[in-house]
């Protein structure tokens, strides 16, 4: 799949990870346990990180493929439905005659927390040989985004394809687990946490973004990026010694749903033209900050026209 010529990549980013159908629900009050409360009308909207972060780099204009599992059913049209939208590669998409496509079943209550649910569906079915199977697309591709919403082997074996075929990884450990696989940890160039995961992987109880950075660093990660809401991010490579503060961009937030899968998406992106760690978490904070600005995940990213 690369051009024989010049030895060029097909795809500038491969997203390998999750598409759900977020089913969203807005109550004034939580029921508890065999209760039943009436809510508003229902919001249904394609989502899931890696579908998520495949539209923020496909409208960004990285050539953008993603490789994913989803169920013959209507949610599966929408999870599809959003990729087209936004230009993404559809062929590395698989369905799965019978199965469903993964759900987020999401309740916001009225100080506007979430409770949510996820049936991971088809998204659970996505396996190792699914991925060896795109080995060429892998090998095509000058970055490989992944998250943690499919099995932890299918990423397993993300990251032992990608060494093989000299592929960078982008790792958004997410949802975070306690522990992070070494081999993860390792591959990660950089690993993409915001707050909340930086401190639980670094094994801090205090400190910090700095430091939980260099504890990531410390620990394997070949770079690090941490993501500070609207404070921005902070970037950690090994040229760089000390993180690179990247100030946050001040907006009015509407709607901070899907807003790291957009600077995932956007780091990815700049990573696959080149650009150093920290120019990319420059433009990936841009982007963040656009997202918020909208509602949505996947409708709230910006094209490059826009974010000029
Ligand atoms: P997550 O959504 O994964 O917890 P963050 O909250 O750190 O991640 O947000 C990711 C990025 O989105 C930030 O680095 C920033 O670019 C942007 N962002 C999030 N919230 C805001 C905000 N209130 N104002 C401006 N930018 C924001």
């Amino acid at each position: 799949m690369t051009d024989d010529a010049t030895g060029a990549r097909t795809y500038d980013v491969l997203v390998i990870g999750s598409a759900n159908a977020d089913l969203t629900v807005r109550v004034d009050r939580r029921p508890g346990p065999g209760e039943t409360v009436l809510g508003t009308d229902l919001v249904e909207n394609a989502g899931g990180k890696g579908a998520n972060q495949a539209a923020a780099a496909a409208r960004l204009g990285a050539r953008t493929a993603l490789l994913a599992k989803v169920g013959d059913d209507a949610f599966g049209e929408m999870v599809l439905d959003g990729q087209r939208e936004a230009g993404t590669e559809l062929r590395h998409v698989l369905v799965e005659r019978g199965a469903r496509t993964g759900t987020a079943m999401i309740v916001v209550g009225p100080d506007g927390d979430n409770a949510i649910v996820v049936s991971p569906g088809a998204n659970s079915r996505l396996l190792p040989g699914d991925v060896t199977d795109a080995r060429a697309a892998v090998a095509a591709s000058a970055v490989v985004s992944l998250q943690l919403e499919i099995p932890p082997e299918t990423v397993r074996a993300a990251v032992a394809v990608a060494g093989e075929t000299g592929t960078r990884v982008v790792l958004n450990p997410s949802p975070v687990p306690e522990v992070l696989d070494p081999a993860l940890l390792e591959a990660a160039d950089p690993l993409v946490v915001n707050e909340h995961e930086a401190r639980g992987l670094s094994g801090l109880d205090a400190g910090t973004a700095a430091d939980w950075a260099r504890a990531l660093r410390a620990r394997g990660a070949r770079s690090v990026v941490v993501t500070l809401g609207a404070q921005g991010a902070l970037a950690l490579d090994d040229a760089a010694g000390d993180p690179v503060a990247v100030p946050g961009v001040a907006v009015t937030a509407v709607d901070t749903t899907g807003a790291g899968d957009a600077f995932t998406g956007a780091l990815a992106t700049r990573l696959a033209a080149g650009a150093d760690l920290a120019d990319a978490a420059r433009f990936a904070v841009r982007v963040g900050a656009v997202s918020v600005t909208r509602a949505g995940a996947q409708p709230s990213y910006p094209t490059a026209e826009e974010l000029d």
